[in-house]
């Protein structure tokens, strides 16, 4: 029988309930296997967050890997990116790795990232070979002389060292002060030592790891830094920075003590690493002024599916420059095959020390766009029905316009678009809006709702 264990991004669930340590060991195991037969691959690089069920996962995996002839790197907690970057570069011999990590997920579950040779990410195609094996029970234990040995080894550190070079260090002079919020989570470990090492006054925010999160949930949206945006207005700093529970995304707040959109990041770091013909590649939900941004530089926006594996695939596939997500996961090809919460800030820093500006002064070299999102509720068996009649009333109704199908119905307007879009994950259906006015994105979020409601209901 074959059954399903990933999800849109590596494998998660309650700690102790789906992801038991009897589980995390085969599965562990199953991987350890796959190397084996795939890659003639055995070192394999194992770090975690500071869940309260990652350490008794971790464990359990290392045992899994060992049981299958795997040599185990054992890093400890250390970010997502520290060990996506050490596998990708091949730094004392790093085959593969695996991160204990639920992200930004409630704080009861937790998940497993697996890395391949190349630092990608399992996904697709690799993740059905390795359900197969699980589930077919086709996998060997090593003999009693084959079986791996556990090595201590420091992805934190080599993962700062990239940093530090990728970054400017400033003198005295130039020093920003930047309040960084690291939400309890694995880059509590590096990213404060870095800003100081760059040469800047820190503020930390809840960096003492803790899997228990008492300061604010891991998930770095607006409502969780609310105290971030107070400090950096009462502190008057130049920048605020917050991190999720694993480290791969980053969200910055304004000299102003604004949230700053993940999207607006991304044009941001897009506008400075385009030339001419470069591609950048984002999801179908992210701000079109992605679009403008690679008009100006006379490069294209290649939009996929909404999910860092597909934005992940197509910068590989097209050879992009760059990629983002809006909920402030960057893409840096060259350096990192995953989202990398470390270099954006990095990156972000650099920008604000050549353009000797503020943040706020440079959101506002760029024209505003107005996003506003809706949900209305809908049972999964009727979300592809649903899309399919939404597309079919467009076709009919507005057959001169555009529309892109990549991941749900997109409409394009002269000064605007409308997102329908099933979420997988509960029983929702979403509808993005955009507008260049916050009166045209109501309007237009005002259209989407109408005709969704109504082919709903002929549904029902
Ligand atoms: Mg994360």
């Amino acid at each position: 029988m074959v059954g399903k264990l990933f999800g849109t991004t590596g494998i998660r669930g309650t700690a102790n309930d789906f992801l038991t340590p009897e589980f995390c060991s085969k599965i562990a195991c199953v991987f350890g296997n796959y190397l084996n037969e795939k890659f003639n691959a055995k070192n394999v690089l194992v770090g975690m967050d500071p869940r309260t069920s990652s350490d008794m996962i971790r464990t359990a995996v290392i045992s899994g890997l060992l049981s299958a002839g795997c040599d185990v790197y054992d890093s400890g907690i250390t970010p997502v990116p520290s060990i996506q970057y050490a596998v990708k570069e091949k730094i004392y011999k790093f085959d593969a790795g695996i991160m204990i990590t639920g992200s930004h997920i409630p704080i009861d579950r937790n998940g497993l990232k697996f890395f391949m040779p190349d630092g990608n990410e399992v996904y697709g195609k690799t993740e059905e070979e390795i359900e197969n094996i699980y589930f077919g029970n086709k996998f060997k234990r090593a003999s009693w002389n084959e079986i791996g040995k556990i090595y201590t080894a420091d992805a934190g550190k080599i993962y700062k060292e990239m940093l530090l070079k990728e970054g400017v260090k400033v003198s005295k002079e130039d020093a920003l002060t930047i309040i960084v919020d690291t939400g309890h989570g694995a880059q509590s470990n590096v990213m404060p030592q870095i800003l100081r090492e760059l040469g800047h006054k820190v503020i930390t925010l809840n960096a003492q790891m803790d899997g228990f999160f008492p300061g604010r949930p891991s998930e770095p949206d607006k409502k969780n830094l609310e105290n971030l945006m107070k400090v950096v207005r009462a502190l008057n700093a130049d920048i605020g920075m917050a991190f999720d529970g694993d480290g791969d995304r980053s969200i910055f707040i304004d000299d102003k003590g604004e949230y700053v959109m993940g999207d607006m990041v991304g044009a941001i770091i897009a506008d400075y690493l385009m030339r001419k013909g470069d591609i950048v590649v984002t999801g179908i939900t992210t701000s079109a002024i992605i679009e403008y941004v690679a008009e100006k530089n006379g490069g294209r926006v290649i939009r996929t599916k909404v999910g860092a594996a597909d934005v992940v695939g197509a910068i590989m596939k097209n050879n992009a420059v760059f990629g983002f997500e809006e909920n402030g996961g960057s893409i840096f090809p060259t350096l990192n095959l995953g989202r990398e919460g470390g270099l954006t800030a990095v990156q972000i820093l650099k920008i604000l020390h050549e353009k000797k500006k503020d943040l706020s002064e440079i959101i506002a070299e760029y024209p505003k766009f107005y996003q506003i999102k809706e949900k209305i509720q809908c049972r999964d068996e009727l979300k592809n029905k649903l899309t399919a009649a939404i597309k079919d009333r467009i076709k009919i109704e507005m057959n001169n316009t555009k529309i892109d199908e990549t991941d749900g119905v997109k409409i394009y307007f002269s000064d605007g678009w409308v997102l329908f879009r099933p979420s997988w994950t509960e029983p929702i259906y979403r509808i993005f809006a955009e507008g260049k006015t916050e009166s045209r994105a109501k309007e237009l979020i005002e259209f989407g709702r109408k005709i969704a409601n109504e082919e709903l209901n002929k549904l029902v």
